[in-house]
């Protein structure tokens, strides 16, 4: 039996990780080669559920035999444009296992209860060739004409303002652009209110796009350079293989799952206490990585300064469902990969993904797998509602927009309760005052959703940004 002395350094820890997400998992698996002051590093991710990998979560279900069609409860896709997560997968010996989607289709919105492709050449708001456009039957013919004049548009005379996603939108390309494109689209994407998002965080390169030239679409013309790499991959087995892939290289006494944290305290001089259920740590250096609103909480009484500024940032829940049909009882199944629903539409469901039809070897090939998202800033009850309503919600504007009858033969349903951030105006200049206030506590380190970032490329750079810090820190490079 180990000594009451023994057990109490167990728990003196060198770095102590609060969430299992991929954020904390790269930070981990960044510092698992480093050397503590008498061998390895003494580290603990502290995770509250039973399972690593946070909003990433790869489940299987069965359409005819037990697992036999891949879903993605969370994220689905890793944007290319930012390589920080591709490349861990490569490091971690995933390079082969990453999967192009099945062609370059892209999505449809719905517009009065029918779905209309977004025309060839659109970049997520801006219509780059003119004969697709001219030709969609999305837009009116006064909207086509006003997106075609965006060149003439004026260029903003404030070009520093953190403006509005709308604002952006209509002053540039006129409001159906936003009603019927950019609402939909970047709601849909952040489950969001697109009229509080922030341009800057949400459509950056297109603002600056009209900064450098004065239109978005000159712009895009100008400097566009003809890209032959697809804009997501993804991996065979999906996104959960690389949580999985992490959490092998990891010490297996690193990782306490079911162990959430419910307080944080500072221990002069230096390091903190992290009280569990399970019984309290103490580490030299803390890493949060796990949603701003929860670190708020776990920061209230020792830091309230630091707590109050975590909860600035906003955050809303959401929840997929993924339902598997017949091929057969599909009987308009498109050809791209889903659609987007503006909230002007009568659905409960704010986008829906073909899996299956999006990556290769999904399902069985008679199968098709559609994930749906609900709830989000605009609908914030729906986390809550049970989940047969959810699954029937969802299945019941399937049968509307894309014509699915009878049963889903499988589905799974996931809620993640504030779990999203919200990129709203003045997102950016919370997050620079969150990053100077935790400056002011030393040993105390942010990440990922912690700091307010969304996607894998950028929680990946973020915790491993964290963990070049520590490392740099114990190397006695600097000290905070
Ligand atoms: C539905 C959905 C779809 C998405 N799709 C994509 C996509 O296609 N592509 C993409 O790049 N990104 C996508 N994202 C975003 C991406 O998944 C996240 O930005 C990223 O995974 C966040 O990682 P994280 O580690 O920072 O936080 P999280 O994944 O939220 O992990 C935080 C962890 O902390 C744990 N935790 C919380 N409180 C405590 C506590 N008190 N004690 C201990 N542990 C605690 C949680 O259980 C969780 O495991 C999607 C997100 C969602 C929800």
């Amino acid at each position: 039996m180990a000594s009451p002395r023994q057990n109490h350094e167990q728990r003196r820890l060198d770095v102590a990780i609060i969430g299992g997400g991929i954020s904390g998992l790269a930070a981990a698996y960044r510092l698992r080669a480093r050397q503590g002051p008498g061998g390895p590093l003494s580290l603990r991710v502290f995770e509250a559920c039973d399972r690593l990998g946070g909003t990433i979560q790869t489940e299987r279900v069965g359409a005819e035999v037990p697992g036999d069609c891949m879903c993605e409860a969370g994220a689905d896709s890793m944007i290319t444009s930012k390589p920080a997560a591709i490349e861990l997968c490569r490091e971690l010996g995933l390079g082969d296992a990453l999967v192009e989607p099945r062609s370059r289709e892209g999505f449809s919105v719905v517009h009065e209860q029918q779905l209309h492709p977004l025309p060839r050449g659109f970049q997520l708001i801006a219509p780059t060739e003119r004969w697709p456009l001219l030709r969609s039957s999305l837009f009116s013919w006064p909207g086509k004409l006003r997106m075609l004049r965006e060149p003439h548009a004026p260029a903003s005379d404030d070009p520093g303002a953190d403006e509005s996603v709308e604002s952006f939108v209509v002053r540039r390309f006129g409001r159906e652009a936003f009603e019927r494109v950019a609402e939909p689209v970047l709601g849909g994407l952040f489950v969001a209110d697109a009229t509080q998002l922030s341009a800057a965080r949400t459509l950056g390169p297109f603002a600056e796009l009209e900064h450098r030239f004065g239109s978005v679409l000159r712009g895009l013309r100008d400097s566009s350079r003809a890209s032959s790499s697809p804009a997501q991959v993804s991996l065979k087995d999906g996104l959960g293989s690389l949580v999985e892939r992490l959490s092998e290289q990891l010490p297996s006494s690193w990782i306490e799952l079911g162990c959430g944290v419910e307080k944080l305290w500072p221990l002069p001089p230096g390091g903190w206490r992290i009280e569990t259920a399970r019984g309290n740590w103490e580490a030299h250096k803390l890493l949060l990585a796990c949603p701003a609103p929860k670190c708020s909480a776990l920061l209230s009484g020792a830091a309230p300064t630091l707590a109050s500024t975590l909860s600035e940032l906003r955050f809303a829940s959401c929840v997929t469902v993924n339902l598997v049909y017949r091929r057969a009882r599909v009987v308009r199944l498109p050809n791209d990969f889903g659609f987007f629903v503006p909230r002007t539409e009568p659905n409960h469901i704010l986008a829906a993904t073909y899996a299956s039809e999006k990556f290769a070897a999904r399902a069985p090939g008679d199968y098709i797998v559609v994930r749906t998202f609900q709830g989000g800033a605009l609908d914030r009850a729906a986390v809550d509602l049970d989940d047969e309503t959810l699954i029937e919600r969802a299945h019941a504007d399937l049968a509307r927009l894309i014509g699915v009858s009878g049963p889903p033969r499988a589905s799974s349903l996931t809620r993640f309760r504030e779990a999203i951030p919200q990129f709203e105006i003045g997102h950016a200049a919370r997050v620079a005052r969150l990053e100077r206030q935790v400056e002011k506590h030393q040993g105390l380190y942010l990440a990922g959703s912690a700091l307010g970032a969304y996607g894998l490329a950028d929680c990946v750079a973020s915790g491993e940004a964290v963990a070049a810090t520590i490392c740099a820190e114990l190397d006695g490079r600097e000290s905070r």
